[in-house]
């Protein structure tokens, strides 16, 4: 088989980098290691960024997020037993939209279907060879046979444990990590969320998160310590749990029932670069990953093959290389701001462990309540949590 572009992974950058290229008249066929079924069962992020529900609008994949999704103005920090809302519509006149990554990745499914992207799911021992050539291609086994497809790019959309970045010798790829000393214990539940936005509770036993997916249907989180084993939290510890960080008047409100999934999520900050080598680009957590706090991953993933497909549209039809000549450089220079607002995020609202004195906890109350006190500093945050603009690059 023959194509342009392969894009190893069927994720949402996999999936959208197919739809975008599709769009601009270059062919791609998309490479997946897991089955259709269980990609669209994974249940991940659910906060879209204004600029991605753009995208997804201008893709002509918006119509059920428009019908389902639900518009949230803003969001609530839960501090010294009080709540603060920042306001998103009145401090930047944009909102979030929550629809899950599992709708959106329905969506894009969908959208191949219809635009005959080939998606090749439960390829085994995906490779890319040839990557420092100009005819790169990528073999795998379906089948029990093996298969192989030439192609002009690769396009690693593999996420974090994927094949791709592994091809990039170690002398020429470069990682910055942070891991946390926690994680978080989340559960899905049939029952109203509890507030009609989210909210982010700093108490003194730790973070919490309610957040949802539609009217019936709550996601709630609280940090948990990572050697933590889900059996060894039933559903009315969890809840009571929850409730005990919470501020009196929010866990008044609270209805809870049986979960129906339960998982918890280490936290880590990741960058690898560059994030091109040869005719190889990664993009989306394939190249980094953030801690959930700021509900940056899914959104990243997006706005890298925004980037990336404009540049393979400009070197395909027309020859130009300066667009993937500078997509690492112009896709992390937002990846690193959104590195540093999950960072900061995730180091405001969460118990450090192993902090030994309150100097730490002294200074998220100050950056709590230089929040609540400056509109500045509001703003700010609404800039970064409804999403920096895509272009420029700057
Ligand atoms: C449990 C969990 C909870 C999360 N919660 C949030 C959240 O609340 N908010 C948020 O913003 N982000 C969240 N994230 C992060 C967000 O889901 C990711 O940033 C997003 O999925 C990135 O998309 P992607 O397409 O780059 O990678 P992925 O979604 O990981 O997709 C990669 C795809 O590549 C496939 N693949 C892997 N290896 C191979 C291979 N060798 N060959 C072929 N295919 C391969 C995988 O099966 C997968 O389908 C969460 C992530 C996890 C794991």
């Amino acid at each position: 088989m023959r194509t342009q572009v392969v894009i190893v992974g069927a994720g949402p950058a996999g999936l959208m980098l197919g739809r975008l290229l599709q769009q601009a008249g270059i062919d791609a066929v998309i490479v997946e290691r897991r089955s259709g079924d269980h990609v669209l069962s994974r249940i991940r992020a659910g906060v879209l960024e204004h600029g991605t529900a753009e995208v997804l609008r201008d893709l002509g994949l918006g119509a059920r997020m428009e019908r389902e999704g639900f518009v949230h103005d803003g969001v609530n920090l839960a501090f010294l037993g009080r709540r603060l809302h920042v306001d998103f519509a009145d401090l930047v006149g944009r909102p979030v939209i929550i629809y899950g990554q599992t709708e959106v990745q329905h969506d894009l499914y969908d959208a191949m279907d219809d635009r005959d992207v080939p998606v090749v799911d439960e390829a085994l021992d995906v490779t890319p060879h040839d990557v420092e050539t100009t005819a790169p291609y990528v073999t795998y086994t379906r089948d029990g046979e093996e298969r192989r497809v030439d192609c002009e790019w690769i396009a690693g959309c593999d996420g974090y444990h994927g094949v791709s970045r592994s091809v990039i010798p170690t002398d020429v790829l470069r990682t910055h990590e942070r891991v946390y000393p926690f994680g978080w214990l989340g559960i899905l539940s049939e029952t109203p969320p509890v507030d009609d936005e989210l909210i982010y509770a700093n108490s003194e036993r730790g973070f919490a998160l309610c957040s949802m997916r539609h009217k019936m249907l709550s996601r709630y989180y609280v940090q948990c310590p990572l050697d933590t084993d889900t059996d060894d939290w039933p559903d009315d510890r969890f809840w009571e749990e929850l409730r005990a960080r919470l501020p009196d008047d929010v866990a008044a409100e609270l209805v809870t029932g049986p979960s129906i999934e339960k998982s918890i999520t280490p936290l880590r900050s990741f960058v690898a670069e560059p994030l091109r080598h040869g005719r190889l680009l990664l993009a989306g957590d394939a190249a980094h990953i953030v801690p959930p706090t700021g509900a940056k991953g899914l959104n990243l993933a997006v706005s890298d093959v925004v980037y990336l497909a404009d540049a393979l549209a400009d070197h395909l039809s027309g020859g130009s290389t300066t667009g993937v000549d500078q997509y690492s450089e112009s896709a992390l220079l937002r990846v690193w701001k959104a590195v540093r607002f999950s960072w900061w995020m995730t180091t405001m609202m969460h118990r450090f462990p192993n902090a030994s004195d309150d100097f730490d906890r002294k200074l998220q109350e100050a950056e709590l309540t230089y929040l609540e006190s400056s509109e500045h500093a509001r703003r700010a945050f609404a800039e970064n949590y409804t999403g920096l603009p895509f272009n420029p690059p700057s």
